[in-house]
């Protein structure tokens, strides 16, 4: 084929791509927008997910009539100048592309009044293609209309992940911006239900009630640290409180919601042996500094920046979260054999949720460690953090390594039991040698496979006396309801009860006793829907959560009768080598490696 100039609309639609890739892009760019526009109340409708509609209208100060055509032209701004203006850049917005390339991918509307002017004005763009600018009577302000996006770009459609993935990335969105504009009032609505509304009273921890659910966010430490050169509020988890990934570490610079994976590490390494292994902080910070410093026109969808002096960002940001971490010390204390911190005045996070397990090589926290590292300054003025990976540290020697390879698959022996050690292990001796089972993990297989036998069946249930309510954040709201009918064949009554809002009114037999607020919780929060796309596979991994939250914690006493029907019950299960989250529920020391360990036979 010759060389050709692109034809424009098509030119539009392939620039779109980097800008537009799903629903959660159109709501971002239009809500930056508003923002940008000085607005006091921002209301974002969304219907099917945002395939059929986005909508968002502000109380900003709106676009005169003249220039409502220019706006949805490609490299259109009122925010710059020349590439200069760059470096000093206050608004969100500068790349003037948005508009234009929502507008080239969608039905879209625009309609919007100055503050000046007496009447607003409308236009609608359909695949790139601009109608006459129409007169209408609106407030002041603007709304920005998008529907049926992707309409004419079938392709980009198959992209979309299922209604779920979309509605939570939007939902994600926008709590996000509300916790980082908690001046504004936002208001998100899926399909006429509401999902988030914030009062604007300028108080971040109201917002994070509003995304965390209250008890968590009574539990969030709050972040405020100034140099001269950095600035850095916001809230940081205890380390009671964690997370299996790092989806709830967000970080705004200047205003402007950023991924960055060096703020993550800088993050990750404050809290530098203090998390187990694979878990992750809840994160909201908030870093000011001059906009000399940052370069913000890296990345199309503007998701990423970069900073003139990377390294003294970092240290800001560890010296903001040590400070944050020290200043509230939790009382160190042993119980049941396991370190459990305790944040003084603080309802306690259930801490057999967050048991540490055993990690080898793990050293184990405690908070003069943490005092020391910080160079026993305990203001938390420290420069530098020794940039140790979790685990690296000089811990006890790992135990003799189990000898996995040689184990037989499948089925255990029988097992005679000879009692439990460290509270969280049980001892049992089999014809091949000795065996340490995991209690916790043992019993959650168990748990597990019972669980999936009795699928199909109605699996007993336990009715609460009294019915209680219980308020979830958006994300696990909208997974919730839509798995009500499978919680409801696991056993769980649970109906919706205003926004975000359940009454649960049963619970699975196995969790009898349980809080019936933290077993919904445990099954709900923190569902990284992505990675299971099968509803069957779903299914399973909400049944493994239920089998956590019910199996015997480490650092229960058990009977010896409870300890022989583990055993029991283990060896009857079908993969009893592994927890359903796939950790090990046992260590096999053979006679052979124990012959060999004690030198009476050669190494071989
Ligand atoms: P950018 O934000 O990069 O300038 P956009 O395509 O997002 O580019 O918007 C183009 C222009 O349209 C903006 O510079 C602004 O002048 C105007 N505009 C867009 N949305 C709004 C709004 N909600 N309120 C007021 N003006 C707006
Ligand atoms: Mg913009």
């Amino acid at each position: 084929m010759p060389i050709r100039i692109l034809a424009d609309e098509v030119a539009s639609q392939i620039a779109a791509g980097e800008v537009v890739e799903r629903p959660a892009s159109v709501v971002k760019e239009l809500v930056e927008n508003a923002l940008d526009a000085g607005a006091a109340q921002i209301t974002v409708q969304v219907a099917e997910a945002g395939r059929r509609l986005v909508e968002v209208s502000d109380d900003g100060q709106g676009i005169p009539a003249g220039e409502v055509e220019m706006a949805v032209a490609r490299h259109a701004t009122s925010k710059l100048n020349s590439a200069e203006d760059l470096f000093h850049i206050q608004t969100l917005g500068f790349r003037g592309e948005a508009l234009a390339s929502i507008a080239s991918v969608a039905r879209f509307t625009l309609i919007s009044r100055a503050r000046e002017a007496e009447v607003g004005a409308r236009l609608r763009v359909e695949g790139g293609r601009a109608g006459p600018v129409e007169p209408v009577g609106v407030p002041v302000g603007t709304v920005v209309r998008v529907e049926e996006l992707f309409y004419n770009v079938p392709a980009r459609l198959k992209f979309l992940k299922r209604d779920l993935t979309e509605r939570q990335q939007i939902d994600g969105l926008v709590t996000r911006y509300a916790l980082a504009y908690p001046l504004v009032r936002f208001h998100l609505f899926q399909d006429g239900r509401p999902v988030l509304q914030t009062t604007g009273r300028g108080d971040r921890r109201e917002v994070l009630a509003g995304l965390y659910g209250i008890e968590i966010a009574r539990q969030m430490l709050e972040v405020s640290f100034e140099d001269d050169y950095i600035h850095v509020t916001g809230f940081i988890s205890p380390v009671s409180l964690t997370r299996s990934n790092r989806k709830e570490i967000t970080f705004f610079v200047n205003g402007r919601w950023v991924q960055d994976s060096a703020l993550s590490a800088a993050l990750l390494q404050a809290y530098h042996t203090l998390l187990m292994v694979g878990r992750f902080p809840l994160a909201a910070l908030f870093i000011e500094l001059s906009p000399e410093e940052v370069d913000v026109n890296v990345h199309p969808a503007k998701a990423e920046v970069r900073f003139r002096n990377p390294d003294k960002v970092f240290s800001g940001v560890q010296r903001a979260v040590r400070r944050a971490l020290l200043a509230y010390s939790p009382v160190p204390g042993v119980v049941g054999g396991t370190w459990q911190n305790r944040l003084p005045g603080q309802q306690q996070v259930d801490p057999a949720w967050e048991m540490p397990r055993a990690v080898a090589g793990q050293r184990p926290l405690t908070w003069d460690s943490l005092a020391q590292e910080a160079g026993g300054d305990q203001a938390g003025e420290a420069d530098d953090f020794p940039g140790a990976e979790p685990g690296e540290g000089p811990g006890p020697a790992p135990a003799a390594s189990p000898e996995q390879a040689g184990l037989p698959s499948g089925m255990l022996p029988l097992l005679r039991l000879i009692g439990q050690v460290g509270l969280a292990y049980l001892v049992a001796e089999g014809p091949d040698g000795l065996y340490l089972i995991d209690q916790h993990a043992a019993h959650e297989r168990v748990l597990f496979e019972r669980f999936m036998k009795q699928r199909g069946e109605p699996i007993p249930a336990q009715a609460l006396l009294e019915p209680v309510t219980i308020h979830l954040p958006p994300a696990a709201a909208s997974l919730l309801l839509s798995q009500l009918p499978v919680l409801d064949r696991l056993g769980f009554q649970v109906e919706p009860f205003g926004p975000n809002t359940f009454r649960v009114r049963a619970i699975p037999a196995l969790l009898t006793g349980a809080d019936p607020q933290a077993a919904v919780r445990v099954v709900v929060e923190d569902f990284e829907e992505d990675e299971a796309p099968l509803q069957s596979e779903i299914e399973a991994r909400l049944i493994a959560r239920i089998c956590k939250r019910a199996a015997v914690k480490a650092g229960q006493t058990l009977s010896t009768e409870e300890q022989r029907a583990l055993l029991r019950d283990l060896e009857t299960c079908r993969s009893p080598r592994t927890c359903p989250h796939g950790r090990p529920t046992m260590i096999h020391l053979s006679v052979d490696l124990l012959e060999r360990q004690f030198g009476r036979k050669g190494v071989r």
